[in-house]
């Protein structure tokens, strides 16, 4: 065992000698209290340590204890619905007595050892399993939470038994002896294997009109929200853990504000799962920063987040893992960096942000599992970004942006006229609309990406449209112009502005979408064809049926939508009629 002698404490960073023999990345134990703490620099036999816990109090000369093993996370049952800090200690009492932390130096166990659980086999005596198998199953609330063999572990097996048992104990042996149970661990720095990384061909649904029709991330991707304060990040990140078709959701909170985790915290175990009605934490792990933890911890907690997301992602399924806000992960980066004295680069964050911030998100993806029958599963990443300001050229939402497939830049004006999902429909963009193009079309939606050009052609013409309006006012413009601009003032407020806490409009179906967008787009072309046939636009603009567009989003019959299209054809049909 290696045990060395504090030399030096910077905050949450601790210089320690007599380390010779250490790895990078292992967890050490620090001073009298058994601070948790891992490695992130060697040099001869001093080691620099970054401590999870507060410092206070911690005196040179103190020991230093190498545990050995890298900062890992335990998989099994009994993770959904965990509150997790940064390394993986639950934190159920938090929300209760905000304010009060997990006395130091404890290492409580990251999932129950004593709770029991069903344990049904899926492989026999005499079966062959390999690493990411499944050798049998267990329910955790309503999710199948299925057994895997850990990577790398292979054999025949001898015995195998069905019954209650607790995570430690074993429940299958393989021929030469070795032992499995249902827990696991994996170090969270390193990525859990899998066989081959899939095109991200799929569409991940979220009921949310910007996004799939506009800007739409798929299954494994990777997409960013950066906005300022207030903008509506933080409901975007909940509605997407509701609403998004996966079966999974790891929810990472870094608090913007002190008290905005305890928000997050008793307001999260409320939600419901709007399909199955039951709470939403039963099928989410959340893992909570505030402000007042430290940051190390807080550096942590993104590894922490996603190795738990792949190893949902092993077992064949979809995870959404989200994480509010990624700025202050870099934030608690910058601080570390800065108490070990290394070179600062632009605006004081660490020359290796950007490789960070890549090899986390390149953790994102939609894969064929390990084991023998192919399972596909996928984690799909979705980040927050608060610049300062809401600036978006400095560096956290920059070197995001570079790795980021989905840019879904929120914009403090359209939040200020509270319109939302204030998603700026001219900044944002998706590099995934050619596979979701594909997608859609298996999907039944052949002329999507036609509706979606034509929708955002006409966005687009808004603004310079808008532009000679404020140069010469609206009189200026031809009739034909004037219709544009009353048909993207229907696709801003009829089709893209839903509001997160509407009962029905919550969520809308792709093919709800879909017909949205045709209805406006066909109110657009009728009306072209009777002015042309000399119908005057002041009395289109009378019509009661732009009302009926306008309250589209409240229906919830798909023929009511379409029945729409017949009703703009008579209105204008008798306008013309009446010339
Ligand atoms: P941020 O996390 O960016 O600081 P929040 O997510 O807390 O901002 O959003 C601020 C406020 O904006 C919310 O309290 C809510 O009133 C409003 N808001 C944001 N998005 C929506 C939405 N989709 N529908 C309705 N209101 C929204
Ligand atoms: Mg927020």
């Amino acid at each position: 065992m290696i045990v060395g002698v504090i030399s030096r404490i910077s905050g949450p960073v601790v210089l320690s000698e007599g380390m010779r023999g250490s790895r990078m990345y292992d967890v050490v134990k620090v001073g009298e209290q058994d601070l948790n703490g891992e490695i992130i620099r060697l040099d001869g036999d001093q080691a620099v340590i970054q401590v999870y816990e507060d410092t206070t109090g911690l005196r040179v000369g103190e020991k230093v204890v190498n545990t050995g093993n890298p900062l890992s996370v335990e998989l099994g049952p009994g993770l959904l619905s965990s509150i997790y800090d940064g390394i993986q200690r639950p934190l159920p009492a938090l929300a209760e007595q905000s304010g009060s932390f997990i006395s130091r130096g404890l290492s409580i166990s990251g999932i129950s050892r004593e709770r029991v659980w069903e344990f049904v086999p899926k492989v026999k005596a005499g079966d062959r399993v390999r690493g990411g198998d499944v050798i049998g199953t267990v329910t955790e609330h309503h999710i199948e939470h299925r057994i895997l063999v850990p990577p790398f572990v292979s054999g025949t097996v001898k015995e195998i038994r069905g019954g209650g048992f607790r995570v430690e104990e074993p429940v299958c042996t393989l021929e030469d002896g070795y032992e499995l149970s249902m827990m696991q661990k994996w170090p969270v720095r390193k990525g859990r294997p899998y066989q081959k990384k899939m095109d991200p061909d799929t569409l991940l649904a979220t009921g949310q009109r910007i996004f799939d029709t506009l800007f739409p991330v798929t299954k494994g991707g990777t997409a960013m929200i950066p906005g300022g304060f207030g903008t509506g990040k933080t409901v975007a990140e909940q509605t997407l853990a509701k609403w998004s078709d996966t079966q999974i959701v790891v929810y990472i909170g870094c608090g913007e504000r002190g008290n905005e985790m305890t928000d997050v915290l008793t307001e999260f175990p409320e939600l419901l799962d709007p399909r199955t009605k039951l709470p939403l934490i039963q099928r989410t792990i959340l893992i909570a920063n505030t402000s007042n933890m430290p940051v190390a911890a807080r550096e942590a907690s993104i590894y922490t987040g996603i190795t738990l997301a792949e190893y949902y992602r092993d077992m064949g399924y979809d995870v959404a893992l989200m994480a509010d806000s990624t700025s202050r992960w870099g934030e608690a980066l910058r601080e570390v960096s800065g108490r070990l004295e290394e070179m600062p680069g632009e605006e004081g964050y660490p020359a290796y942000l950007a490789t960070r911030l890549a090899a986390f998100y390149e953790r994102a993806g939609r894969v064929i599992c390990l084991g023998s029958d192919s399972r596909v599963g996928s984690v799909t990443i979705i980040g927050a970004v608060s610049p300062p300001g809401g600036d978006f050229s400095e560096p956290i939402t920059q070197n995001t942006l570079r790795i980021t497939g989905t840019f879904w830049a929120l914009d403090t004006n359209l939040a200020y006229r509270r319109h939302f999902p204030s998603v700026n429909w001219i900044k944002s963009y998706s590099l995934y609309l050619d596979q979701v193009k594909e997608w859609y079309a298996h999907s039944g939606f052949s002329d999507w990406m036609d509706l979606r050009a034509r929708a955002m052609y006409l966005l687009q013409k808004e603004v310079e449209l808008q532009e000679i309006v404020q140069l010469v006012g609206p009189d200026a413009l031809p009739e034909s112009e004037k219709a544009i601009l009353e048909v993207t003032r229907m696709i801003r407020e009829d089709f893209l502005q839903q509001s997160a806490y509407h009962d029905i409009d919550s969520y809308c179906p792709l093919e709800k979408q879909y017909w949205m967008l045709q209805v406006i787009l066909s109110f657009f072309d009728r009306v072209n064809e009777a002015m042309a046939r000399g119908v005057a636009l002041s009395k289109i603009l009378k019509l009661p049926v732009k009302a009926d567009i306008g309250r589209m989003k409240e229906l919830t019959g798909i023929e009511d939508i379409k029945g729409l299209i017949t009703t703009i054809d008579d209105a204008l049909g008798k306008l013309e009629a009446e010339r």
